[in-house]
């Protein structure tokens, strides 16, 4: 059973998660996680009728600081940040990552051409496999404008939101992409993280999908991380037995942690 480590939870300072920040620490204490980190939102340039995924880098280590050692017996909490990536935003990114001393950074895509798949209008007028491959192709942009971060953020998150969701999705389908995707997070010593949010949007897998996982250590990596993208508590470590179990049938035995962006292997 691994409920071990959360390292994808969002709190207040995430423009769409409206729990305390110490809220969501107290809950994983009372869960049993041992290792979490906090990884808010930094979306530069996200577009969206009002809602601010943007928070002030000083403000939020200064509070997730004080909550460290407030709870230090109890839990092992990390500092960290999700980057939503866009090719053009490297350079800030950049400067973001080096004046902020944080212990773990996820990238994540959730903007392809300022589109997030989350909106059904990203779907709209194409067929759902183009707007798959679509969202790959700007992976794999993405990656190659910038990769000064640690674990690459469910990779297939547009699968979520796809009109038939998993339905007619195959690794196979995308191979081609998909094996250059791994081959550069393997390359650059980029993690590839397990989001068990694919669950809660009833893929009956995490994102990225089995065939993902599997090719990702046929390939060489070794790196996983495990995050529950949690933006409340109840969904802290969701699913963390069943995504072990997976990861386990791929011939993983251990997930990674970070400290001051360091990696640190502890067992499944
Ligand atoms: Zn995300
Ligand atoms: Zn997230």
């Amino acid at each position: 059973m691994n409920i071990l480590s959360d390292y994808h939870v969002h709190t207040s300072f995430s423009g769409d998660c409206s729990t305390a920040p110490e809220l969501m620490v107290q809950n994983a204490i009372k869960r049993g996680i041992r290792h979490l980190c906090l990884t808010d939102h930094m979306d530069y340039d996200y577009e969206d009728k009002g809602v601010l995924f943007e928070f002030d880098p000083k403000e939020y280590l200064r509070r997730l600081l004080s909550l460290k050692e407030t709870y230090a017996d109890q839990i092992d909490l990390a500092i960290g940040i999700e980057l939503g990536l866009q090719p053009y935003l490297s350079k800030k990114h950049h400067n973001l990552v080096f004046s902020n001393s944080f212990d773990f950074v996820i990238g994540s895509i959730h903007l392809v051409h300022s589109q997030d798949p989350y909106f059904p209008s990203y779907f709209e007028g194409r067929e759902e496999s183009e707007a798959y491959l679509e969202y790959f192709q700007c992976a794999l942009q993405n990656l190659k404008a910038y990769s000064n971060f640690d674990s690459f953020g469910h990779l297939d998150y547009v699968v979520r939101y796809g009109p038939n969701k998993n339905q007619y999705y195959f690794y196979e389908r995308y191979k081609e992409i998909l094996d250059e995707i791994l081959r550069t997070l393997i390359k650059k010593d980029i993690g590839l993280e397990i989001n068990t949010g694919g669950y809660k949007y009833g893929l009956g897998t995490p994102n990225p999908c089995r065939e993902i996982i599997s090719r990702y250590r046929e390939l060489g990596g070794k790196i996983i991380t495990m995050g529950s993208d949690a933006h409340e508590p109840m969904y802290l470590a969701y699913k963390f037995e069943q995504a072990a179990d997976l990861l386990k049938s791929c011939g993983f035995q251990s997930c990674f942690i970070f400290h001051n962006r360091k990696a640190e292997e502890i067992g499944l």
